[in-house]
């Protein structure tokens, strides 16, 4: 058996270490005699996994208990909607910063329900960095304020959050979910896909502080209603069980790795092995000012379409795969989540010295 490093931006990697578990324990899971995947959501078995899910994602997050933490469907998309009914409730407004499309569909739908302002975007420079605000940019009546945290499509993050004065902050962390510590008390809510760092596809983890819950409009659906899955533990219907439960083994190799101060030293030292190799190619570079660079998705170009296409499919070819950019951005993008190996971006750092070798 060969495997590929995989630098898509998601579905991603996942730890060889989860996938032999998960491999081992499929068709008998701790000795109940059948799979995670066939068993009830009602079962005791289950409710020790997710409850083990729930108490490690607090434990290596420090989430405080004022914070609920669901375990939802939908995808992070789902969100966009689900977060204007349940929060938009006092003054009907909304402040959102646009640092690439997630942010931007998000925007778009929550205009759907109320009084939501773009406050700032980076759209002028291909979202090429993250824009400056300050407080007085943010409506004080505002419900809340929006941000993506880390875009995962143009390869910027936030180093340092928006001072939104007293207004709650809301952010998107699909693709940094996990990666570094995060202080959750400086936001009103945090929520991901699982699908980039966290777990397969399925899943979407809300971390919410349990004041905000309890005014979601009335049209609400009850499925997008948080305090719905708030009050139930995330079981007032079925749950994505499986995909719960390979979460479950994730947080436990995180935990094992030390946590995420010992993921956030590893994140550093990959995408500090890509960049600096970036800022010295002269056949490469990367398209993000270097302050505002993601730890987990970055993207680079040659100064050519046709290098472009040519090192995408000769990296193909040598088991570095999807590492063509996104059609907004062109050129390449290496995702580098929290279960790429080091060894696998120092291959790919050769690849490219390589290439650039053999083509310049
Ligand atoms: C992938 C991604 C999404 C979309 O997630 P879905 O689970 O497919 O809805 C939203 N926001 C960010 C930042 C993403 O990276």
């Amino acid at each position: 058996m060969s495997r590929v490093y995989n630098f898509s931006a998601g579905p991603s990697m996942l730890p060889e270490e989860v996938l032999k578990k998960a491999a081992a324990e499929m068709l008998d899971y701790e000795g109940c005699g059948q799979s995670v995947m066939e068993m009830s959501h009602r079962s005791k078995v289950f409710e020790s996994i997710i409850k083990s899910a729930e108490s490690l994602l607090r434990e290596l997050m420090n989430i405080p208990d004022n914070y609920k933490v669901l375990f939802l469907q939908g995808g992070a998309t789902t969100q966009f909607a689900a977060i204007p009914m349940n929060f938009m409730n006092k003054s009907g407004k909304a402040d959102y910063i646009i640092t690439g499309q997630w942010a931007k569909k998000a925007f778009n739908e929550a205009k759907k329900y109320g009084d939501a302002v773009a406050v700032a975007s980076s759209a002028d420079e291909t979202f090429s960095y993250i824009p400056k605000t300050t407080r007085e940019d943010f409506r004080q009546d505002a419900d809340y304020a929006y941000i993506c945290m880390n875009n995962t499509i143009y390869g910027t993050v936030y180093h340092e959050l928006p001072d939104t004065g007293d207004v709650p902050l809301i952010a998107d962390i699909s693709s940094c979910f996990l990666s570094e510590p995060l202080d959750v008390t400086k936001f009103a809510m945090v929520y991901g896909g699982a699908q980039k760092n966290v777990a397969p596809a399925g899943l979407t983890i809300v971390i919410v502080r349990e004041d905000i819950l309890g005014n979601a409009r009335e049209y609400t659906p009850t499925m997008l209603d948080y305090k719905v899955h708030a009050d139930a533990g995330s079981l007032s219907n079925t749950p994505p069980c499986y995909t719960i439960y390979i979460c479950k083994l994730v947080l436990e190799w995180i935990k094992s790795l030390g946590g995420l101060e010992a993921m956030a030293e590893r994140n550093r030292k990959k995408a500090k092995i890509l960049y600096d190799f970036l800022d010295n190619s002269k056949m490469f570079r990367g398209t993000v000012v270097p302050e505002d660079r993601s730890l987990m998705n970055v993207p680079f170009v040659t100064d050519s379409d046709e290098l472009n296409a040519k090192f995408v499919k000769e990296a193909e070819a040598a088991g570095f795969v999807n590492l063509k950019g996104h059609r907004t951005v062109g050129g390449m993008r290496a995702s580098i989540y929290n279960a790429m190996p080091i060894e696998g971006v120092e291959k790919l750092v050769a690849f490219m010295a390589k290439f650039e070798e053999k083509n310049s």
